[in-house]
């Protein structure tokens, strides 16, 4: 890879027509668990040709390139990464309703989603009417609650290849299992998403979504910043151990810490960041919560949150070197 820095990047970006661009942008402001480092760029797409051209610009030099959504489900590095962070957001966020089908870009906040589906009466979406990301985000993990996922609403998806072409896919080639697709480390970005629900009545779609959020209200940590779920919960693991939240409390980890990483005394499967967490503290304790969990019951506990590492590579946060 050739050296380049921030100031370079930004330059060129800024000569091929691209306006949003920070250069040593500290990820920890676009991440929920707000821990990360600098990236040497980060750049906000506001239409699908930019992308292609941070894309092909990336390519042509080398350059390691993520994309993000809201950073709801990732664990950047306390060094940051060197390269390009491409951030679909509110520029990229459009949105139409035709029946029951909704075409929304990728950048789209998923509770505005949820509720958009809501207002035109369009059922199957209330499971996400809580999630704090962008659509691109969800699709790619196959997000979801209730064991359910994403990817049974979707009918097409948009996605710009690592050569900086577009192209779409069928949700078959999509290839959703639980919180997981195909879209995971293919090199591809996903720029907008078409999706099909159910004809349902408004105010009971809103009563269920109420219901939804209460719950979440009641039972997740409200105000220390963290990443959602840390652990994967499948069908399987209920059937044979149980969640992983009942799991870890069983084990005593519930107010574990280390730094000022903790597991949440109010769901064991939330990791919770009580001011100036580190990535290392993060993976420390995801690596003494599993060795715990094996040692007491014998199951291998897997990651729903993706570790980043300052190349731009992303694993679960369990596949991450152990500091
Ligand atoms: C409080 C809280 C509650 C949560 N509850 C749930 C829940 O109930 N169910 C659930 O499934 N998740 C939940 N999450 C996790 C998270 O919100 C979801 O995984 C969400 O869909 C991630 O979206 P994002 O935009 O933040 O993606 P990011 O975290 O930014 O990225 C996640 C992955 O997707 C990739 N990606 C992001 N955007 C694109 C794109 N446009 N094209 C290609 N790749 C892309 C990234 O490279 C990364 O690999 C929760 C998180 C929090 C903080």
């Amino acid at each position: 890879m050739a050296t380049f820095s921030s100031e370079r990047m930004q330059a060129d970006l800024a000569g091929l027509g691209l306006t949003t661009l920070s250069a040593d942008a500290p990820l920890a402001a676009h991440s929920s668990w707000q821990i990360g480092g600098p990236a040497d760029l980060l750049v906000e797409p506001a239409s699908v040709s930019e992308v292609c051209t941070v894309v092909q610009y990336a390519r042509a030099h080398g350059l390691p390139l993520l994309v993000i959504g809201q950073g709801s489900n990732l664990l950047f590095d306390d060094a940051g990464l060197r390269g390009i962070v491409l951030k679909v957001g509110r520029r990229l966020a459009d949105l139409e309703i035709a029946g029951r089908r909704i075409s929304a870009g990728a950048g789209l906040w998923v509770p505005g989603l949820a509720r958009a589906a809501q207002r035109a009466g369009i059922a199957g979406f209330e499971h996400i009417v809580g999630i704090p990301g962008t659509v691109g985000g969800l699709v790619v993990m196959n997000g979801g609650s209730r064991r359910q996922g994403i990817g049974d609403l979707v009918r097409r998806v948009w996605v710009v290849d690592r050569e900086g072409n577009q192209a779409s896919l069928t949700r078959q080639e999509c290839g959703f299992g639980y919180r997981c697709s195909n879209l995971q480390g293919s090199g591809s970005l996903v720029v907008r998403v078409e999706l099909e629900g159910r004809a349902g009545e408004g105010r009971q779609i809103r009563r269920e979504m109420l219901a939804d959020l209460r719950e979440r209200r009641g039972k997740f940590p409200r105000k220390e910043p963290n990443c959602g779920s840390v652990f994967l919960s499948t069908a399987a693991m209920h059937a044979s151990v149980g969640p992983p939240g009942r799991i870890i409390e069983e084990a005593g980890l519930k107010g574990a810490s280390i730094g000022a990483a903790e597991v949440s005394r109010r769901h064991a499967n939330f990791i919770v960041n009580r001011g100036g967490a580190t990535s290392r503290d993060v993976l420390a304790l995801i690596a003494h919560i599993r060795q715990v969990v094996m040692e007491r019951i014998g199951f291998e506990l897997q990651c729903e949150v993706r570790y980043v590492d300052p190349r731009g590579g992303v694993m679960p946060a369990d596949r991450a070197l152990t500091p």
